[in-house]
Order: C-alpha cells, then sequence, then structure tokens
C-alpha cells in the first residue's frame, strides 16, 4: 500500500510519515500542491493525505484536479485540515476527497482512520455488495444488515427498507460528512420535494435500532451545522 502524504509543514509530514512507516505503509512525501499531483500521476498511490492550506495550489484545488483527470488508480484522498476551517472542510468532502482528519491528531487516530478508509478499498475489489466495518455488516445482495454485540454474537437488525438504505449509504463512506441534502438525494432522489427534517426523523429511528445508547450515538454522529456522519472504528 503506498501513501502519499502532501504537508508543507515539514515536521507534521516526517511525524505522519513515521507513523504510517511504523505500520507498513510505504510513504512519500511532498511539500506543495503541483508536487503532489506529478508525484500522484507518477507513483499511483492508494491513498493521498492532503493538507488543505498548501502554498501555491491548495488542497481543494488538487483534490478536485486528481478527481478529474481520472487518474489509472483512483486515490483515496484524506484531507487535512486545521481547526476552525470547518465550511473549507465540507467544501473538501464535496469535491472528492473520502475522509478528513482535523489538526491536530493523534497517531493512534491517524493510523485508524488510514486503516479504516484502506479496508474500504480492499472490500470494494473483492465485490461492492457487501460493506463491513468494525461492528455492521451490510449486504445490499440479501438485502441484510447484522449488528456485532461482541466477539461471539451478531443480531441481524430490523430495519426498513429506507433505514437499510440509509445505513448502507452510511457505512459504504465511513467518515464522511453528509449534508441532509445528500442524504435526500441518495434516498428519495433528486425530485424529492417536502421538509429536508425528515431525515431526523428517519436518523433517530435508525439510532434506535442501532445504537447502544440513542440518546449518545456512538455511531451514526451529527456534525453540528452540517448533518451526519457515521463512524465505527
Ligand atoms: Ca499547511
Amino acid at each position: 500500500m503506498e501513501i502519499l502524504i502532501v504537508e508543507d509543514e515539514r515536521e507534521i509530514a516526517q511525524l505522519i510519515n513515521n507513523c504510517l512507516s511504523r505500520e507498513g505503509f510505504q510513504c512519500h512525501i511532498v511539500h506543495d500542491g503541483l508536487s503532489a499531483l506529478s508525484t500522484a500521476k507518477t507513483i499511483q498511490p492508494d491513498l493521498i493525505i492532503l493538507d488543505l492550506m498548501l502554498p501555491g495550489l491548495d488542497g481543494l484545488e488538487v483534490c478536485s484536479r486528481l478527481r478529474n483527470e481520472g487518474m489509472a488508480k483512483d486515490p483515496y484522498i484524506m484531507m487535512l485540515t486545521a481547526k476552525g476551517e470547518e465550511i473549507d472542510r465540507v467544501i473538501g468532502l464535496s469535491t472528492g476527497a473520502d475522509d478528513y482528519l482535523v489538526k491536530p491528531f493523534s497517531p493512534r487516530e491517524l493510523v485508524a482512520r488510514v486503516r479504516a478508509l484502506l479496508r474500504r478499498s480492499l472490500r470494494h475489489e473483492k465485490t461492492a455488495q457487501i460493506y463491513e466495518t468494525e461492528h455492521f455488516t451490510v449486504n445490499l445482495d440479501e438485502h441484510t444488515a447484522t449488528r456485532k454485540l461482541d466477539e461471539q454474537k451478531t443480531e441481524e437488525l430490523d430495519l426498513t427498507a429506507l433505514e437499510f438504505n440509509l445505513l448502507s449509504a452510511f457505512i459504504s463512506y465511513p467518515g464522511k460528512v453528509w449534508s441532509r441534502t445528500q442524504l435526500i438525494d441518495k434516498l428519495w432522489g433528486a425530485d424529492f420535494f417536502g421538509d429536508e427534517r425528515v431525515v431526523d426523523t428517519h436518523i433517530r429511528r435508525l439510532r434506535k435500532k442501532i445504537e447502544p445508547n440513542p440518546a449518545q450515538p456512538s455511531f451514526v454522529k451529527t456534525v453540528v451545522g452540517v448533518g451526519y456522519k457515521f463512524e465505527d472504528l
């Protein structure tokens, strides 16, 4: 697995490199956007860790150029943002980043997030019809969803079609921040006409069925001012 690290702050770049090299990933570092584009083309990485604020070409621009150029191997992109760049962060997701990480982050968090993303890529290669996270498995062919209760026990979830689609959407993009509009497009289609708060109702029902404590969700998280995201690390 090859990872391209794009970060102009050299200490952070080195720190990321050390964390991920220790885990056995092959890492390359570049410090600006243009080098990111050319190096990405040469080495065809599995994952690009892309800082948002870069000199010259910024992370958003790099991200959208990579996506538009249609690389031979479509890399996963994890955007790095500093605190307080919330809005940019969301724009980043809609220009094609797969996940984001807010600085400062711990090495443990970095490694966990990278593993979660790459696990997704392995599963995609095997079959696109089954999505798995730490606790959940969704089988799109059989229309079944299960939750792991502990090492031995797994329960089948009793979901409505809508809840099933909602969970599938979440699980197929762990860590992605969804706006209500995006969820509506995905679940009802673009011709939906009504109050987008309808999403909240279904989220509430889904949480009741999958969260150990629906009042303090550990999987379906609210992202204040934006919408929702699913996390299961
Ligand atoms: Ca920077």
